[in-house]
């Protein structure tokens, strides 16, 4: 009896493939990584401020998301040291059973009123937002359309759904329109980035708007770039085009102007309170950290107290688009924080990456697949905190860099 059933799982043995095989074929990254231009996964020693230090070296930081600079705001910091002191570290548990503090409720309120809409809810990370909520609104007989270049936390929110998914081309919204004609009288749901993260280009929110009350669907904007960035209160995209009261969901992260980890989704309340319900990112995933929510809520204060963070944003911002424009590189579409530097191929932008290093300046790389083939780039972004002369600095160094590389004359 035994030596029968060895004998059956060595010959299946046999017959497999191992898993893992792909594992030792993938070489790309070791290619570059023993070529010295491998720029993922560096290591920083110090906070993400307008410079940190890597290898005990000080660079300047054009590759954080920290676009008010306030995860070093001493009052920010406080409220998680506060925070920590009274409820320890760890939450041990999902929202839905021991893990919702009185914090993480008062949080939800004042996010809630912060974006305006009837009720909002917190989720672990903003990853988890677009999978959760997207997963619990499309059942299998709705539709998701979603802008080709959305965020990979959108697509993959869509893939666990059992909705249809439609993706129409980049904020093209006769394409748009093309795709909602085609979507019959089912339950539809267009999810569009406020900001695109790669190009930093703002979607067309008006017409997105327009074609959805044409077509009867619902609007649900990613505002991870956009809270803390646009509007005239930094309330994100539907400010900025004075449209909060037509976007049916708003989703935002704290990963970026909110200085801390988790997201949320705000809209009406019934549609929240469903989420809630369905959302099997928040409800089988342990709550926020009491460290990170005192420290959205200290962060919204300050939002609201120092309008005079996200004018020197824009200072920044707009010294660095016509910085880069009149030394001849090509930015795309940018129009916000996210100035991308488009450089070509792959390889160019994994060099142009450590050109900068070399010069002290840290920047980010995306190559395709994640961005089009050859249009591969160097995204920077901007923090309010980045004075003048660093930011000169970069300017310098990117000059440096892309003559060597024959980008600019
Ligand atoms: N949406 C967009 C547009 C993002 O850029 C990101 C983060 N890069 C996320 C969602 C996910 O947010 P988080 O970092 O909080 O998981």
């Amino acid at each position: 009896m035994d030596s029968g059933l060895v004998q059956d799982s060595s010959m299946a043995l046999k017959n497999t493939t191992d898993i893992f095989a792909k594992c030792s074929k993938f070489t790309r990254a070791k290619e570059l990584i023993s070529a010295g231009i491998y720029p993922y996964f560096r290591v920083i020693e110090s906070a993400q401020d307008p410079e940190v230090i890597i290898n005990g070296r000080r660079m300047i930081m054009v590759g954080s998301n920290n676009y008010l600079g306030l995860t070093s705001h001493p009052k920010v910091k406080e409220a998680a040291m506060d925070a920590i002191k009274r409820y320890g570290t760890g939450c041990a548990g999902s929202r839905f059973l021991n893990g919702t503090l009185n914090i993480h409720v008062e949080l939800e309120q004042k996010l809630a009123r912060f974006i305006r809409k009837e009720a909002a809810l917190i989720f672990s990370t903003g990853f988890q937002v677009n999978l959760g909520v997207i997963s619990a609104l499309a059942g299998k007989d709705d539709i998701v359309l979603i802008d080709k270049m959305d965020h990979a936390s959108i697509i993959d929110g869509c893939r666990l759904s059992y909705g249809e998914v439609k993706k129409f081309r980049h904020n093209d919204m006769a394409d748009l329109e093309r795709v909602l004609q085609r979507c019959d009288g089912r339950g539809k749901l267009i999810v569009v980035d406020g900001v695109f993260s790669m190009e930093g280009d703002i979607v067309n929110l008006p017409k997105v708007v327009e074609l959805a009350k044409t077509y009867g669907a619902r609007v649900m904007v990613d505002d991870a770039h956009g809270i803390g960035v646009l509007g005239k209160t930094g309330r994100g995209t539907a400010e900025h085009f004075g449209l909060e009261n037509e976007v049916d969901l708003i989703m935002g992260t704290y990963s970026k102007s909110l200085a801390s980890i988790g997201g949320f989704i705000a809209g009406s309340s019934d549609v929240v309170h469903y989420i809630k319900h369905f959302a099997r990112s928040l409800i089988f995933s342990a709550s926020p950290p009491p460290a990170s929510v005192a420290a959205v809520s200290a962060a919204i204060d300050i939002i609201e107290d120092e309008p005079g963070r996200i004018e020197r944003l824009w200072k920044n911002t707009r010294k660095m688009l016509s910085g880069f424009k009149k030394l001849g590189f090509e930015v795309g579409p940018s129009e916000t924080p996210i100035i991308p530097v488009i450089v070509g191929d792959n390889e160019t932008a994994f060099r142009m990456a450590m050109l900068l290093q070399e010069e002290g300046v840290f920047a980010n790389v995306a190559v395709s697949p994640a961005v089009p083939d050859g249009k591969a780039l160097i995204r920077t972004s901007y923090m309010a905190t980045h004075t003048e002369e660093q930011l000169d600095t970069v300017l310098r160094a990117f000059e440096k860099s892309g003559r060597a590389l024959g980008l600019i004359s």
